[in-house]
């Protein structure tokens, strides 16, 4: 484990740099680890500085947006200066038509930030505006940065000033121990720091359980017509109704921005696009014509009442710079200004109080003393959008003895040292099998054999907990859910309407059984009765539905590799492929696919269904497979909870193996001892 004395800074979008350069201008010495700053809304935006066109509301926001206005100058003169790179920052005022049928009591309210401009004044500032506009407002002091100068002058101030930024770096888990981040885990190793931000912007609910979900905006970029030695048509940028028209000195005009409520899914659409040309043209009907240059999305980091997370965190030595929506590219300076307040010299600005992540801690007290205790722990993902919850609940690692076995195993060869664990949806388990409830001749025979594989998952059908179908019952009060983690699984469910339904209720009896931010859900649509094989399509779309509710989904599904790559982009949390169908015991009749599917998957692939015996779980993790989930072989063997250890042991003999690298396979026979040196 590498140990520095450095302040890590965790996401390399306009937050996090900022932040990077603002410490270090402070002399403190700072990393920033960047997981791919492409993905970063910072680049996506439209850069306006419009916390008067915005019409913010909230009191502390609207302080804190002309706070960071205010400062907008002096701090893109300096990154200027320190990197060489213009920012294209541009204090042209924006100008919000409004068409007949605008609010008139609005109109009345006047200030200096905010001039009233009638037909025929609005049309001197700009002409060419649609027939509908009847007049409109005047915001002096807003402006725009082009946000994507602002990211490569951010860049080139932060190789500048020595700044160590690892692109291409993701951390995987936040650990923590007596109330302090211990160490991260990344992709390159872990990393024991003093302190930490967190500035993943929209990715942040995956690494802490604080409610930030991603919004997604679509925007589309035209050439502006123009003729030598003369300006632009547009000057200023257009606010209008659910559309703005933000033009670049270069004779580009940023059109945006829709506002989807759908998760992770990717792309541009033709509706989306739509929707924006059509008010554009609206708006401004020179548009019509113009060149279209360039389409683009990105995911805004949406919070429950859409104000930034930001300041102290529940360890002391982590603070949180996220969630900050439509305005990020405005608050950069001014949050950069506060962060670095507080993390170098201690000082809160009575302003932070406002954005604190307590607001969202329904249990605020327990977390906090949760927090204090004397153990090792981890920091879990737990959030739920739909809860709002902020509960940092915490799991102490529990070592099963096969665990154990693995680990000394791998450190004393001195081949791989970093603990192997399995995370999932930001949550980190020790053992790679997972086990179900159905089947077993008694509770007991149930209790004995999730305790002797191991295994921290357990599955459990929704329905027939809620039913208390015959052998169920009681089944949920049968296992200590402090130490096992409820994965709910949607069985029984014909249809995807069906799957989310139970998926919800799914997510309560998990609550109730005390796991309050428990939003995993193990998603199965099966139509089929016969081979119990899962519906590809009514799984997608139900996974499309409950990612965006905020689950955590595990999707079951057949070995198909074009399904799970569709799954894994629709925001899954895993993918679950059969190696047979359920509870045939044929073990793995699909190698190939799935091999394909682990070669290609960036998240979790668990193999579930039909392994019967321990050689063939310990083939599915030879390989490549992060975990498994059984529950037939074992339920039903002669003698379960040694077939539960048998499979335990079979899990963590095939991670090694797979970990270890197994020798090639070869034609011929090759001697074991060397033939150097012998008498012939
Ligand atoms: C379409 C659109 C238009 C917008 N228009 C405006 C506007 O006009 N004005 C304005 O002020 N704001 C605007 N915004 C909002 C603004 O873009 C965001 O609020 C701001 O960019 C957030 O910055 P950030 O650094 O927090 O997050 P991001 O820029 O998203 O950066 C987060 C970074 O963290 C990295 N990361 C995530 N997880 C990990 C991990 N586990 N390990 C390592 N790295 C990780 C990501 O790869 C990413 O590079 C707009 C946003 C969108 C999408």
């Amino acid at each position: 484990m590498e140990e520095t004395k450095e302040i890590i800074i965790i996401g390399g979008g306009v937050i996090g740099l900022a932040i990077a350069i603002e410490l270090k201008r402070r002399g403190a010495e700072v990393r920033v680890i960047s997981r791919d700053g492409q993905q970063a809304a910072s680049y996506a935006a439209a850069g306006m500085l419009a916390p008067m066109a915005e019409n913010i509301t909230v009191a502390p926001m609207l302080e804190l947006c002309l706070k960071s206005r205010w400062l907008y100058p002096e701090w893109t003169q300096k990154l200027e200066e320190l990197s060489g790179i213009d920012t294209g920052y541009l204090p042209c005022g924006i100008l919000a038509p409004v068409s007949e049928r605008a609010n008139q009591e609005e109109l009345l309210k006047e200030s200096n930030q905010k001039i009233w401009l009638d037909r025929d004044n609005i049309a001197f500032y700009q002409p060419g505006l649609g027939k509908s506009i009847i007049g409109g407002w005047w915001y002096p002091e807003d402006g725009q940065v082009d946000n994507r100068c602002l990211m490569r002058s951010l860049l080139q101030t932060a190789q500048a000033l020595d700044i160590k930024i690892q692109e291409g770096v993701t951390v995987k888990a936040v650990q923590q121990k007596q109330g302090k981040i211990d160490r991260i885990i990344t992709s390159a190793g872990e990393i024991a720091a003093e302190k930490y931000v967190l500035a993943t912007g929209s990715w942040s609910s995956q690494l802490l359980p604080i409610p930030v979900r991603p919004v997604k905006g679509q925007m589309l970029c035209l050439r502006m017509p123009h003729q030598p030695h003369e300006p632009y048509p547009l000057q200023r940028v257009l606010f209008g109704d659910n559309i703005y028209l933000v033009p670049r000195q270069d004779g580009r005009l940023i059109i945006g921005a829709t506002v989807e409520e759908i998760g992770w899914t990717p792309h541009n659409t033709p509706e989306g696009i739509q929707k924006l040309l059509t008010k554009a043209i609206d708006l401004y009907p020179g548009v019509a014509d113009w060149q279209i240059e360039q389409f683009w999305w990105g995911f805004r980091p949406g919070t429950p009442d859409e104000l930034p997370i930001l300041g102290v965190s529940p360890c002391e030595n982590l603070y949180l710079a996220t969630g900050h929506y439509r305005n990020g590219i405005l608050l950069a300076p001014v949050t950069a200004t506060l962060l670095g307040d507080l993390i170098l010299e201690g000082k809160s600005d009575p302003l932070l109080a406002h954005f604190s992540w307590q607001r969202f801690s329904h249990h605020h007290n327990g977390s906090l003393t949760k927090l204090k205790r004397n153990k090792e722990m981890t920091l879990l993902n737990n959030s739920s959008p739909s809860n709002n919850g902020l509960n940092l609940s915490l799991q102490v690692h529990q070592t099963p003895s096969q665990t154990r076995v693995a680990n000394s195993a791998i450190d004393s060869s001195n081949q791989i040292t970093s603990e192997d664990t399995l995370t999932i949806a930001g949550r980190t388990f020790n053992s790679r099998l997972m086990t179900g409830t159905g089947k077993y001749p008694s509770i007991k025979a149930m209790q004995q054999s999730i305790i002797a594989s191991g295994c921290e998952i357990v599955t459990v059908a929704v329905r027939r907990v809620q039913t208390k179908a015959k052998g169920h019952e009681g089944l949920a009060e049968a296992i200590d859910w402090n130490k096992i983690w409820m994965l709910p699984n949607t069985a029984g469910c014909k249809t995807a309407e069906e799957a989310i339904r139970v998926a919800r209720l799914g997510r309560e009896m998990a609550k109730l059984l005390g796991q309050e931010d428990n939003n995993f859900v193990k998603l199965e649509v099966i139509p089929d009765a016969k081979y119990l094989l899962p519906d590809p399509i009514g799984t997608l779309e139900a996974a499309e539905q409950l990612v965006k509710e905020g689950f955590a989904v595990l999707p079951y599904i057949n070995a198909d590799p074009l399904l799970a790559k569709r799954l894994e982009e629709a925001g899954c949390a895993t993918v679950m492929p059969l190696g047979s169908p359920i509870g045939s015991g044929q073990g793995i009749k699909n190698t190939a696919n799935i091999a394909i599917i682990i070669e290609q998957a960036n998240i979790p692939v668990v193999v579930d269904a039909g392994i019967g015996a321990p050689s063939e779980a310990a083939q599915a993790m030879e390989m490549g497979a992060d975990a498994l989930l059984i529950n037939s072989a074992i339920a039903l063997a002669q003698n379960p909870p040694a077939m539960a250890q048998a499979m335990g042991l079979a899990a963590v003999a095939g991670r090694l193996a797979y970990l270890s690298g197994r020798i090639p396979v070869k034609q011929y026979a090759s001697a074991s001892s060397p033939l150097t040196g012998t008498i012939s």
